[in-house]
């Protein structure tokens, strides 16, 4: 719709869509309305019947099979907003804390001086997706009580995995940002439910899943009625065993191009590596993500979970502090971006 569309003018387009048989969803933006036609079969005639209404801008066919993700439906970016921190506008946002919660000294200890060196929401995992049955699955609610805990310390919002959509309503209760992790990425009924939940959600990338299927399934959860969505590149599996998984990079600027969702970068299940850590925060930077979901734990060598990976608090703190320049010339890229794309 044109900015200027009334309500009226809105409700009306809705009515000739529905009158053709399509199913409606409408994105509302700061300057304008999006309406989204929903459905099988030839659209034409219902598409050439609304961009003769008035105040309709355009008709667009949308040809990739992920509608309300792709950039065609939006062409500006989506700002995700968590506990007020704003994902995918002008700031770079870290994310930062242990693999797991262990315990109240644990997280406390994580939370302040992640905070203090500038991370602006928590991660810690309650529920543990694990290989091996015989490994530490998660505290489960306990985890997410100390996780609360641990927000009412530091003010730092919450970010925690939610492995099946039975505990979807128990941990939007704790979160503020709902972690789908990458082995659940095609949980239908998880996504599904997290459509449903009002919560934003971060979406991972599967271990062996193409962009498009990333991109199928944050489209499962916007088009349940969540486009609170930011996705995460974690590395995936290739031939390669010098690094955990492989990281994507290249696949974040295709991202970019193809969706207007916000991406961030998780170097830690990334490398495996915290040596490698930095220099992929570094490079996540530099190509234009929108923030870092990273791993740093008190005492790494202590980790009940991705202890190699971790980078002890003191690293962390240096990280973020020699990311500084480069998250400068971020924020001069971002406002060109911004110009060019009004
Ligand atoms: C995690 O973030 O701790 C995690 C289990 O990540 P992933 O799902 O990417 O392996
Ligand atoms: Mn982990």
């Amino acid at each position: 719709m044109k900015p200027r569309a009334t309500k009226q003018e809105i409700q009306h387009v809705i009515e000739r869509i529905e009158e053709f048989g399509y199913k409606v969803h409408s994105i509302e933006g700061e300057e304008r309305v999006v309406i989204g036609v929903v459905g099988v079969g030839d659209v034409t005639a219902c598409l050439e019947s609304v961009e003769a209404m008035p105040q309709v801008e355009k008709a667009v066919r949308i040809s990739a099979p992920y509608k309300f993700v792709s950039r065609e439906f939006r062409p500006g970016k989506t700002q995700v907003v968590v506990d007020g921190v704003e994902i995918g506008g002008d700031e770079f946002v870290v994310m930062a804390g242990p693999c797991s919660v262990e315990n109240e000294k644990q997280i406390l200890h994580a939370a302040e001086e992640v905070a203090r060196a500038g991370a602006r929401l928590l991660r810690g995992g309650a529920f543990k997706p694990r290989t091996s049955p015989y490994d530490f699955q998660g505290l489960e609610e306990e985890g997410l009580k100390l996780l609360a805990r641990a927000r009412e310390a530091t003010g730092l919002g919450i970010v925690t995995e939610v492995m099946s959509d039975r505990d979807v309503d128990l941990i939007a209760e704790y979160a503020d940002l709902l972690q789908v992790g990458a082995r659940n990425m095609q949980n239908f009924a998880l996504l599904k439910t997290l459509g449903r939940c009002g919560k934003p959600v971060l979406l991972k990338r599967g271990l062996s899943s193409t962009i498009k299927e990333l991109l199928m399934s944050a489209e499962y959860v916007v088009a349940h009625g969540n486009p609170n969505v930011i996705l995460c590149e974690r590395g995936i599996r290739t031939f390669e065993t010098a690094t955990r998984n492989t990281c994507d990079l290249a696949g974040v600027a295709a991202l970019a191009e193809l969706t207007h969702l916000p991406l961030i970068v998780d170097p830690s299940h990334a490398t495996g590596k915290r040596s490698l850590v930095p220099a992929v925060s570094r490079a996540a930077v530099a190509i234009g993500a929108d923030g870092l979901l990273v791993e740093a734990h008190p005492c790494p060598e202590k980790a009940v979970s991705d202890g190699a990976q971790s980078l002890d608090l003191r690293q962390f703190a240096t990280m973020m502090r020699e990311l500084q320049p480069w998250i400068t010339l971020w924020k001069q890229m971002r406002v060109t971006e911004t110009a060019a794309a009004v």
